[in-house]
């Protein structure tokens, strides 16, 4: 009677399981019908935030980019690039004709203390790394820098005055050097590199999509819109100069104007929320902010698969013994779920071995394997399609969806050689880095826009786009084409 009475409760407990997995699934589901609101809403909200300064939750922030890099730039640039987990220094040289002679990158971690530090201090940490990397380069010493032309890629949401001076709107993931809010970036850094010694000249002041845009346009000149899905997730693109309505009158000499969307802020009721990110969102640093962005990009993914086994640990013991690096925020990284996912080994080998090493859980079955690899999936994939519907968004507004060109099931466009090719650069590591999250993406955006119109629509990875295109957008803004003229 024992054994039956043991063997009928971990039966229900088997069965919660199973109940709690199916109601994260149905909330999380991303179904082609539910995906095409969201890019309805997209493009509301964009029309929206180009109307006027607060219109909509997208800040489409002006960028002042008016001119993408054509390939025609040389010479040799620096950029810095500020943003989710690392930092990085680069130098390219370019040399016309579309073509990148050579290119030094060097990659530090921002140490976690300086995230929440002062200005002062993550200026002079910044400052200080390009020193060393000058100095480190043998053919161009300190004093050979004197007066040369810096990008500055900065992947935070900036109101530009320039293209090459704004402050800062906001911090998002997980930064908070509260005295930097409302400052001029630009004067920040200058300022530390002067007192480094460092006689340099940020030409450009660019998000790292619109970075990704410059580095795409430069290879490619039907790249018309650029994501980044890293530790966060933006978007930018080129917008016609008369559509934004909010800056009137706005004059440039191409007629464009790169729009740096801070998609992740974006909102809409349709978009598939569960209880795991209402909580998610609650405990974060900036509640109700960046909605998109925490339920895509790589400083939340793991944390949602984190939450999702902690509740099911709560109701079963599926996973043994309650592990109490459960229960604390960020304990289970998105690369380490990426791993788990990607464990294409029989018995699931690396599942087990992450989870006993990140989480002090042990000697799981396979069942309970098979169901972590279950759980990432669903993240992930929800993650990618709900990307694949921001980039459709965007290829509406802009009218490269083929929309309104279709009748009677033929597409107008297509038949008459209207539509046209449109390239959208890719950058961050859950692309670039994260196999399924890239096969997801492609094929939600295939699925959204149909077989004839997708064709039409390319994606194209772009690894250190967002910090190359800084420096091309410095060589295309440098101060010395404006001492040439005078
Ligand atoms: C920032 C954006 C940035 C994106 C990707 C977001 O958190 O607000 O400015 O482009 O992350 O790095």
């Amino acid at each position: 009677a024992v054994m039956v009475g043991r063997r009928v409760r971990s039966r229900k407990r088997w069965w919660r399981v199973v109940r709690a997995l199916d109601e994260f699934e149905e909330a999380a589901a991303t179904p082609v019908g539910r995906l095409r609101q969201v890019v309805d809403a997209m493009a509301v909200e964009m029309h929206a935030g180009l109307a006027s300064e607060g219109g909509s939750k997208l800040k489409m922030l002006l960028t002042f980019v008016d001119n993408l890099p054509d390939g025609s730039e040389n010479g040799i640039y620096y950029a810095l690039h500020v943003g989710g987990t690392n930092f990085r220094i680069l130098r390219i040289q370019l040399g016309g004709q579309r073509s990148i002679l050579g290119h030094d990158v060097e990659r530090k971690p921002i140490p976690q203390l300086l995230m929440t530090s002062t200005s002062e201090e993550f200026f002079d940490f910044i400052a200080l790394s390009l020193k060393e990397f000058v100095e480190k380069g043998n053919d161009l010493q300190l004093a050979q820098v004197r007066g040369k032309d810096l990008g500055f890629t900065f992947s935070f949401p900036v109101k530009q005055t320039s293209v090459s001076s704004g402050t800062l709107i906001k911090w998002t993931k997980g930064f908070a050097i509260e005295d930097m809010v409302e400052k001029d970036v630009v004067q920040c850094l200058q300022e530390a590199l002067s007192r480094r010694g460092l006689d340099m000249n940020v030409a450009a002041l660019v998000n790292d999509s619109v970075g990704t845009l410059a580095v795409g346009h430069f290879l490619d000149k039907d790249t018309v819109a650029a994501v980044v899905i890293g530790t966060g997730t933006n978007a930018c693109y080129l917008e016609r100069a008369d559509a934004v309505i909010k800056c009137q009158g706005l004059l440039t000499t191409s007629g464009g104007v790169v729009i740096n969307m801070e998609w992740g802020n974006f909102w809409s009721s349709h978009l598939p929320r569960t209880s795991y990110d209402i909580d998610l969102d609650a405990e974060s640093q900036n509640p109700n902010e960046q909605g998109f962005e925490k339920m895509i990009s790589g400083m939340y993914l793991g944390d949602i698969v984190r939450r999702v086994i902690f509740r099911l640990s709560l109701e079963s013991d599926i996973f043994g013994a309650l592990s109490s690096k459960l229960s604390t925020r960020f304990n289970l990284s998105t690369p380490l779920m990426a791993a788990m996912h990607e464990d294409d080994s029989p018995d699931l080998k690396e599942v087990a071995k992450i989870l006993e090493e990140t989480l002090d859980i042990h000697d799981v079955p396979l069942k309970v394997r098979k169901i972590m690899v279950r759980i990432c999936d669903v993240v992930t994939r929800r993650a990618a399609r709900l990307v694949a519907a921001g980039i459709v968004g965007i290829l509406k507004k802009t009218g490269r969806d083929g929309t309104g060109g279709i009748t009677s099931g033929r597409v107008k466009g297509v038949k008459s050689g209207k539509m046209r090719r449109t390239v959208v650069a890719v950058e961050g590591g859950l692309y670039t880095s994260y196999t399924i999250f890239r096969e997801y993406l492609n094929e939600a955006v295939a699925e959204i826009l149909g077989e004839e119109i997708a064709p039409y629509v390319i994606l194209k990875m772009m690894e250190d786009g967002s910090g190359i295109g800084a420096a091309m957008l410095a060589a295309s803004n440098s101060a010395r084409s404006v001492d040439t003229v005078q």
